[in-house]
């Protein structure tokens, strides 16, 4: 099957784009209070929730259709363009016809294809921007699956949004961001615009600026962030949101990257910086190459010797010493223990077909 994905040119959009606001639309006082304490200029959209896909039932499940009008009273106030989360056609159907400016499916509904299905099909042809939430589990095929669903559908102003994803390791984030799954995505997609949301990513105040620098110098597209006039009292995700001022001094903190750069100097000195790189890394595979070649020697030896090739203790004190050198010369013991779990597999395969050749043969002689 093609992927409709492959061919298609997306609108990237003004780099960066923010999306700002509360989690929760909860009240006329609370969505205008934050908005009056919002800088709006540097804000492109501003973001509510009106249904909120709650975990447990009981908690805070939105206002529901009810808050448009104040939403329509803070489009004309302060010349807002809004944004929401969708979860069913029928929320597509209201959203629309209350003039949203943007939608975004949640975590919880990119999980779900025939969710998706309904969504797409209710929003077929729409113009404005639909952003889609990575899902919960780390699984990068759903997330193509819905992209590719609406896209079926002629919703063609798409983008992504990197959340986090559900791990069963320990983690201090709410979601871990396991980085390397959107940039699958973008390396697949190059002009698919990508936002991150350090908000339901870290899950608390104090990761949000990290988290979004990171993602600023993974060369995002921009940024959603939940804020709220008094987030402690706020009726969802009280613990992720910024008030006002912190937001504003998270903006003026944050250091925005360009994607690339067209100085001569700078480009020359990439040029050099990336030869000598290209030569390191000839240089790695020329030792892989002469360590693969001693690990047939071993295993010719062993198998004259009729000694099986896997060896615990061996295996045991390779593992330990070699990120013990790599503590020493300054690198990360955790990558090279890593590493030399795909050398010792590669190494034992190796071994194991040097062991196999004459059985293999013998049907045939
Ligand atoms: C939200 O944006 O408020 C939300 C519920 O997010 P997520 O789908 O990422 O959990
Ligand atoms: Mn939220």
């Amino acid at each position: 099957m093609t992927n409709p994905l492959l061919h298609r040119r997306f609108n990237l959009p003004k780099k960066p784009i923010i999306i700002a606001g509360p989690c929760s639309v909860e009240s006329r006082e609370q969505f205008f209070s934050t908005l009056q304490g919002l800088e709006l200029s540097k804000i492109d959209y501003v973001r509510g929730g009106i249904w909120k896909p709650r975990t447990r039932p009981g908690s805070f499940e939105g206002i529901g259709e009810a808050a448009f009008d104040w939403i329509e009273e803070a489009k004309a106030t302060f010349g807002i363009k809004f944004a929401t989360e969708v979860a069913t056609a029928e929320h597509v159907e209201t959203a629309l016809k209350n003039g949203v400016s943007m939608l975004w499916l949640g975590a919880r509904t990119t999980v779900n294809p025939f969710n998706v299905q309904e969504i797409a099909e209710a929003l077929r042809g729409v113009e404005i921007p639909v952003y889609v939430k990575n899902p919960i589990n780390p699984d990068l095929s759903l997330w193509k699956g819905a992209l590719e669903r609406l896209l079926k559908c002629d919703v063609l102003n798409l983008g992504a949004i990197h959340r986090g994803f559900q791990t069963f390791q320990e983690s201090k984030y709410r979601n871990t961001p396991l980085w390397q799954i959107p940039m699958e995505l973008k390396s697949e997609f190059p002009d698919l615009p990508l936002l991150c949301d350090p908000s339901h990513m870290g899950g608390k105040r104090s990761l949000i600026t990290v988290l979004s620098q990171r993602a600023l110098d993974l060369d995002y597209d921009g940024l959603m962030i939940e804020t709220h006039i008094d987030p402690d009292k706020a009726l969802s995700d009280s613990a992720q949101q910024l008030n006002p001022d912190d937001f504003k001094l998270l903006l003026d903190h944050l250091i925005f990257r360009n994607h690339t750069s067209k100085d001569e100097d700078f480009i020359n000195q990439l040029e050099i910086i990336r030869e000598q790189i290209d030569q390191a890394d000839r240089e790695i595979l020329e030792a892989i190459a002469t360590r693969l070649s001693l690990v047939e020697k071993i295993g010719e030896y062993k198998k004259e010797n009729n000694v099986a090739i896997f060896q615990i203790s061996r295996w045991k004190e390779i593992l330990q010493s070699r990120p013990e050198w790599a503590k020493a010369m300054n690198l990360d013991p955790e990558f090279i223990r890593e590493l030399y779990r795909h050398i010792h597999q590669q190494s034992v395969r190796i071994q194991t077909s040097i062991f196999n050749t004459e059985q293999d043969k013998q049907p045939n002689d």
